[in-house]
């Protein structure tokens, strides 16, 4: 539920001081490869570690330990997206590696590319799109290098590729239809949506009436077997269990050379990957949001629904990281006033939270990126997701500093900026405060945002149903788009003045309305709940300021710019949504729900769909980002055999990490 992913577009700021000693940095050293490949509509990156090499031995082995856990989870997310993506990864490795023939040849040039954007995605269909992949190589050439196959495989693999109505889309969230046939993710099986929502509402009727309720459904696979509906629990000794087993062995290393609250948290973490209940789960991100005192942390385990249609059962996903302690600095200054931030919103005194707990922020540097984490990475969590659990404890909120500082590094001068924004004053407002106003944007959303405001007695946040995710995101969005621009954060000395709330509130709106389209395929409706919730924004803002002109669009020469005329008028746009989103919230109110959402945030417009693809295209950029990791091995003293050092390196090409994972992280047959 919680994440945010970066804003691909506007990510070149060449000229902003953190920009400028990105720039030195890379100066120092040359040698440092921040692209490393292009493929589809993706690139991908490296990222660095800085500070690993100084930290204390025992913190080393720590996120070694965690990185060899992250990484042991990997089949397990290519299973959860679709049921055949492990047969097919292991088929067309298999072709990868037996080919010996032409390797400039198209067809092999589509082969590999194909195989790119299934490593990927985890899995056939678009990472972010939900779309399946189109292979550019013929069925013919393939099918020449699976006759040895069994019969049956050939005959699920050969179709699953190349027939583009079969298993179209890996979530559709279309109302209307049914939401479980028409997805092809492999979280219900031969389960109808109405009967799937029939077996929860019980469960969720009856955590109305417990204070503390689980987050049922979130670990299980549910499947009918003989007219029965059962959940296969993902644990050791249940569904997944191979792969978990080596998950938890990493875990228990980790465990016995953690510290102080850590080591509980892991062992907590141990007993849920052994029992699979979600008391269990409960207990451990309890521990796991208590402890703020540690220096290595972790995401590990089934964690968001956004792969759900659902939005009940979760992925599986592990991140390690440490603190960055300079950038920490700031993000603490913003938690320290977490009180003050909520009184002061412009929302409803009967949702806001008397007391806001614990809003531990942080800024971290990532030191791996695993399962739904990768390659494709978020730059901010927040977690954990359970309602109860953020108003009784709080919630940990982070930001990826060295994420943000890869694609920043990697994406310089790019001429998206000279493209798309049609007034110099924005480009150099943008230039100047642009990596600054998303930095703060992440911090405000994550800190502050998504641990905001409360819910009206006996609501529960299923009542937007697939909704929630874009609406929720909508609500952290506004509340850092409100505050981003409060004196406030002037007299905090966040910023040196409302310049960066006005670069930042100028390339949101022109994402929300227009840039963000280059990442749809035409004909293509928006589905994520992130591109929902920015477009919803940015619509509802344009719409509801037209008679002011506030949000304008501008043609020149054919092309299509959008820009804002009134600043101090957009922010009072902003917080009357804020307000109203979370009424919806607070209220349950789908209808208002659904309005607000499909009304602002699901259609494009396809003549300017269409312009911004052309645009985009002809500047040759991306629109996707993700990452390979670095390396860590163990340094070992050649006599005694102690282990002395944990190394890292970066000099792996992407084929060759992902060969490197399937060899040696495959722990889950090809059906599960
Ligand atoms: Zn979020």
């Amino acid at each position: 539920m919680k994440k945010i992913f970066m804003i691909m577009a506007m990510t070149a700021v060449l000229g902003s001081a953190h920009a400028q000693e990105v720039a030195q940095e890379i100066a120092a050293d040359n040698d440092f490869q921040w692209t490393i490949d292009r493929f589809g509509d993706v690139r991908i990156m490296r990222y660095k570690v800085p500070e690993f090499e100084n930290l204390p031995l025992e913190q080393k082995l720590l996120i070694y330990y965690l990185s060899e856990s992250a990484l042991s989870g990997r089949d397990i997310i290519y299973d959860q997206n679709f049921r055949l993506n492990l047969t097919i990864r292991a088929t067309l490795e298999v072709i990868y590696h037996i080919y010996q023939g032409d390797k400039t040849s198209p067809e092999w040039l589509a082969f590999e590319k194909y195989l790119k954007q299934v490593w990927f995605a985890n899995g056939i269909h678009h990472h972010y799109s939900g779309d399946k992949f189109v292979p550019e190589f013929s069925q013919e050439w393939f099918e020449e290098f699976i006759k040895d196959m069994p019969d049956d495989l050939r005959q699920d693999v050969v179709p699953t590729i190349f027939d583009p109505t079969l298993y179209a889309r890996r979530i559709n969230k279309a109302a209307g239809e049914d939401l479980l046939k028409t997805s092809a993710m492999n979280y219900y099986e031969g389960v109808t949506q109405a009967e799937a929502e029939k077996f929860y509402a019980k469960m969720a009727a009856k955590n109305k009436k417990d204070p503390y309720p689980v987050a049922y459904g979130l670990n299980s696979k549910l499947v009918k077997q003989k007219g029965k509906l059962t959940e296969q629990v993902w644990r050791i000794g249940g569904m997944y269990s191979t792969a978990l087993e080596r998950v938890a062995s990493w875990l228990e290393k980790a465990r016995d050379v953690a510290v102080g609250p850590q080591k509980d948290v892991l062992e907590k973490l141990l007993k849920l990957y052994r029992t699979g209940d979600l008391k269990d789960y409960d207990n451990y991100n309890i521990a796991w949001v208590r402890d703020t005192a540690s220096n290595v942390d972790f995401v590990n385990g089934f964690t968001e629904v956004y792969g759900d249609p659902l939005g009940i059962k979760a992925s599986w996903e592990s991140v390690v990281d440490f603190v960055d302690v300079e950038a920490t600095k700031r993000a603490t200054i913003i938690s320290d006033n977490a009180q003050w931030f909520e009184d002061n919103s412009p929302v409803d005194q009967r949702f806001k939270k008397p007391q806001v707990k614990g809003v531990s922020a942080k800024v971290i540097t990532a030191a791996i990126l695993a399962g739904d984490c990768y390659p494709a990475t978020p730059i901010g969590i927040n977690l954990p997701n359970s309602e109860w659990i953020r108003r009784d404890y709080g919630s940990k909120s982070v930001t990826i500093q060295n994420i943000n500082d890869a694609y920043e590094a990697s994406s310089q001068g790019n001429g998206s900026r000279e493209e798309f924004v049609l007034r110099a004053e924005d480009r150099e407002r943008m230039n100047k405060y642009g990596r600054l106003g998303q930095d703060l944007h992440t911090d405000l959303h994550e800190c502050l945002g998504h641990g905001s405001g409360q819910l009206a007695s006996g609501v529960s946040t299923a009542a937007l149903g697939a909704y929630y995710s874009a609406i929720e995101e909508a609500r952290a969005d506004l509340f850092a788009l409100w505050y981003i621009a409060d004196p406030k954060l002037v007299e905090l000395g966040l910023v040196p003045s409302l310049d960066v709330a006005w670069a930042e509130y100028a390339g949101y709106m022109m994402n929300g309305m227009m840039t963000q389209m280059a990442r749809i395929d035409l004909g293509k409706t928006l589905e994520e709940a992130h591109m929902r919730n920015r477009a919803a924004i940015a619509g509802w803002c344009y719409e509801r300021g037209r008679a002011d002109n506030v949000i304008e669009k501008v043609v020149e020469n054919g092309k299509t710019y959008i820009v804002v005329n009134d600043f101090e008028k957009l922010r009072v746009l902003v917080g009357k949504l804020l307000a109203e989103i979370q009424r919806i919230k607070s209220e349950g109110d789908f209808a208002a729900a659904r309005d607000f959402i499909e009304g602002y945030g699901v259609q494009l417009d396809p003549v300017l769909h269409a312009e911004v693809k052309q645009r985009y295209d002809a500047l040759g950029i991306a629109p996707y980002g993700g990452f390979v990791n670095p390396r860590y091995e163990l340094v070992r003293n050649e006599d005694t055999g102690e282990i002395e050092d944990v190394r890292i390196s970066y000099d792996e090409s992407y084929a060759e990490q992902m060969l490197r994972y399937s060899r040696d992280y495959s722990f889950l047959p090809c059906i599960n």
